[in-house]
């Protein structure tokens, strides 16, 4: 029987191979034997380097840092991250977790490392695969030619390098309300003017919104960290925020002061590609890593649970703690097959990932939260130490999965208004099966709470049989 002095949670573990579930539907999948390789290499990474090089970069005395100025007094903006954490990012990248992996590897990818927080790296992956995706979709074949390769590359000064800066200090969730101008130069480029209030990872490139001049709508524009003579854009980093969780990657405020800029897509279009594509991907890799997060606290609460005795036996045999693991594990599960349906949806473009998405964003970063405190619950004291364990620096990330890239009020007017289109309702009445009348009459986060519940059960329900037939 393991002791409590033995308990190390699952570092070293292959975060991958120990997954039942996902082992069980890749399967289903018929997926290929080089993708399975793929996964089990980057699972052992996961569970064991970047294990290690996340948890030493998350120390108070590692995170970034921002110089402002050279001892000359020349404006630098230079954000210095321990070598921790920039090799874990590295080590991210060089995974083959950007286009043109699949959407569902990388999303699988991106669960995989969230098993070890936030991280200082999966903020950046996210926002690093949405400029990705932004530039092979809507980018200008020069602009591809020029910004895809740096984004990519592994070897620039912060790798995983894109940033997107849209919340303005008057507020982020209504981004028609933007500020910041954007005037267009003689040679056809822009020069931005204003204030974003929080930029996580400014790397090297990032994508932001901006309001033309003489316009009332919201254009989406590049900026990249450097011109192309080297010197740095009119674009200063004022501070860096002083977060509670997420704290190894550096979030900050920018202003820009006549910042060069490239516009992408048409100015009219911005707010709908933010959403289409920047926005979108952001809250799919949000489910992907609340999931993740969930998941270490179900394994971690498990073990921890089978070392810790109390009164000669392990927590794991009263009844309370039962109680409390398998309400982990059913949020965990639940969330799962919601997942894995979420991603069948977005690679099939079936109309049901209209409601998926937003659903999910708040489902399962709310279940996580759920999860992450009910496993603290077990540790009991030992879960409020920070070097006992990752589940007080999980509880923080999680909290800011729900409230970034959209609150739950945001998301449930999303989840409202794709159930006002014939198609994505029809499509997900189908998928909750008995469970639809629920929603009758229900508005907003009821209805959100009500969908997402009906929706974890049915899709166990139907996973559970099919798990069965393997
Ligand atoms: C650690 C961290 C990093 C971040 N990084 C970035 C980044 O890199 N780039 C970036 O652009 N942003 C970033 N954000 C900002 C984040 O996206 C915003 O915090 C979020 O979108 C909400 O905006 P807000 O905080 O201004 O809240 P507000 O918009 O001020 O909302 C306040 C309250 O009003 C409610 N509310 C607002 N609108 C509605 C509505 N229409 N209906 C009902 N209720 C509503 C909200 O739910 C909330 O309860 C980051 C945030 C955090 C915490």
């Amino acid at each position: 029987m393991a002791e409590i002095q033995e308990y190390r949670g699952v570092s070293g573990t292959n975060f991958f191979l120990s997954d039942q579930p996902l082992l069980s539907w890749l399967k289903n999948r018929k997926t290929s034997k080089d993708a399975i390789e793929r996964l089990t290499a980057f699972g052992e990474l996961c569970g064991g380097t970047l294990n290690g090089l996340i948890e030493t970069a998350q120390r108070d005395d590692k995170l970034p840092t921002l110089q402002s100025y050279d001892r000359w007094g020349k404006r630098i903006d230079l954000i210095r991250y321990c070598p921790e954490q920039l090799e874990a990012r590295r080590l991210v990248l060089e995974s083959g977790v950007l286009p043109p992996t699949p959407l569902w590897e990388r999303l699988i990818k991106a669960y995989l490392v969230n098993q070890n927080g936030e991280g200082g790296v999966t903020c950046p992956l996210a926002m690093t695969d949405g400029l990705a995706q932004l530039l092979e979709a809507h980018g200008t074949p020069e602009q591809k030619r020029r910004w895809l390769p740096l984004v990519r590359d592994p070897k620039t000064p912060t790798p995983l390098t894109g940033g997107q800066f849209v919340t303005e200090r008057q507020g982020g969730s209504v981004v028609s309300e933007n500020e910041t101008t954007a005037v267009q130069a003689k040679d056809g480029t822009w020069r931005l003017t204003g204030l974003k209030w929080f930029c996580s990872n400014p790397g090297e490139l990032w994508v932001t919104t901006a309001k033309p001049q003489g316009a009332n709508t919201v254009g989406l524009f590049l900026v990249p960290r450097r011109l192309p003579d080297g010197t740095l854009n009119d674009c200063h980093i004022l501070r860096l925020k002083d977060l509670c969780g997420t704290r190894g990657k550096a979030t900050a405020e920018v202003e820009y002061k006549g910042a060069y800029a490239e516009l992408i897509g048409r100015p009219s279009h911005g707010l709908a590609i933010l959403m289409n594509v920047v926005i979108k991907t952001s809250r799919v890799h949000v489910v992907a890593g609340s999931l993740g997060m969930m998941r270490r606290a179900h394994v971690e609460a498990g073990l921890y649970a089978r070392s810790r005795k109390i009164m000669g036996r392990p927590a794991g045999e009263l009844p309370e703690v039962k109680v409390s693991l398998a309400r982990i594990e059913s949020l965990w599960r639940g969330s799962q097959f919601a997942f894995f349906e979420m991603i069948r949806s977005l690679e099939e473009e079936d109309p049901v990932s209209e409601v998926l998405v937003p659903l999910l964003k708040i489902g399962v970063s709310k279940a996580a939260s759920e999860a992450v405190r009910e496993a603290q619950m077990v540790f009991a004291g030992n879960g409020i130490l920070r070097d006992f364990s990752i589940l007080p620096r999980l509880s923080q990330d999680a909290l800011i999965q729900e409230i970034w890239e959209g609150t739950h009020a945001v998301l449930a007017s999303h989840v409202e208004k794709a159930l006002r289109r014939q198609d994505s309702r029809k499509a997900f009445e189908a998928l909750l099966g008995s469970e639809r009348s629920r929603l009758d009459g229900l508005e907003g986060l009821a209805l959100c709470q009500a969908a997402f519940e009906g929706l974890t059960r049915a899709l166990a329900a139907a996973g559970g049989r099919q798990a069965q037939m393997i």
